[in-house]
């Protein structure tokens, strides 16, 4: 079996504060993980260092194939690993002074080399897709949450992605607007992508999950299918956590 994502014994402090702990996870091509946890336990750091933008200190982390050494250094598997995950956060991060086109072509454009013309049918496709196709000409602050939170999806779609990362993506959000954005992750999970999701949304998890990880205190202390750890949670501290949020 070969895995997109695998980490084994990965541990991670800032500082004296030990924040990710004997981290062990395996992802499949294909397969949708769903990470929850309280505020602070790790889900975002572990994210992180997923696509690099965290060092880790001792383990290992491999992801397609590229081999990410602790304390970072591997320049080149870090720019491997950049141009193939794309990474959807809390805050949407687009580029104000941009239009929504142009948000989604700068990446292509800049990181791989496609011409302008194919960015930009690649651009208009992509947001035809996460349903906001008549909003290209506008630029970020002119649209909603909702929808500059579907630009970033489109904007990390343009790369072709092998693996997308979700780290709340919906929390910032308006609660009238979190479904739309709900719609289009569920969409991408059905035609196949391989995600990580961190979220709040159970429901959201209970659905798309193939597998959902809850982590306490920056350990994986229970996994498995969602109707066995919404419904059946073996760990007391799951389950007192998900008491608190069901
Ligand atoms: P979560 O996403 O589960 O809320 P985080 O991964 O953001 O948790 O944070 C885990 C712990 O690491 C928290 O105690 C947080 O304060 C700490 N932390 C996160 N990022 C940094 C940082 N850049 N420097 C120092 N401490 C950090
Ligand atoms: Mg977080």
């Amino acid at each position: 079996m070969s895995y997109i994502v695998e980490i084994n014994q990965l541990n991670k402090s800032f500082g004296q504060h030990h924040v990710l702990k004997d981290i062990d996870l395996q992802v499949e091509t294909g397969e949708v993980v769903v990470i929850i946890g309280a505020s602070g336990s790790g889900k975002s750091t572990l994210i992180r260092c997923i696509n690099g933008l965290e060092e880790y200190n001792s383990g290992s982390l491999v992801v397609d194939g590229h081999g990410l050494e602790p304390h970072g250094g591997n320049q080149k598997a870090l720019n491997a690993i950049r141009k193939e995950v794309g990474m959807v956060f809390q805050q949407f991060n687009l580029f104000p002074h941009l239009s929504v086109r142009r948000n989604i072509m700068l990446a292509p454009m800049k990181v791989k080399g496609v011409n302008q013309a194919d960015a930009t049918d690649t651009a208009d496709r992509l947001l035809e897709r996460v349903g906001i196709g008549s909003q290209a000409e506008k630029y970020p602050n002119q649209l909603s949450g909702g929808q500059q939170q579907r630009v970033a999806i489109a904007r990390a779609l343009a790369m072709e992605p092998r693996l997308m990362l979700f780290d709340e993506p919906t929390s910032a959000l308006d609660p009238e607007m979190v479904g739309e954005v709900l719609d289009v992750m569920r969409e991408l999970a059905r035609e196949g992508m391989t995600m990580i999701v961190v979220t709040h949304e159970m429901g959201f998890a209970r659905e798309v999950a193939d597998r959902v990880i809850y982590i306490h205190e920056g350990r994986i202390v229970e996994q498995g299918p969602p109707d066995q750890v919404f419904d059946n949670p073996q760990n007391e501290r799951t389950q007192a956590f998900l008491s608190r949020v069901l």
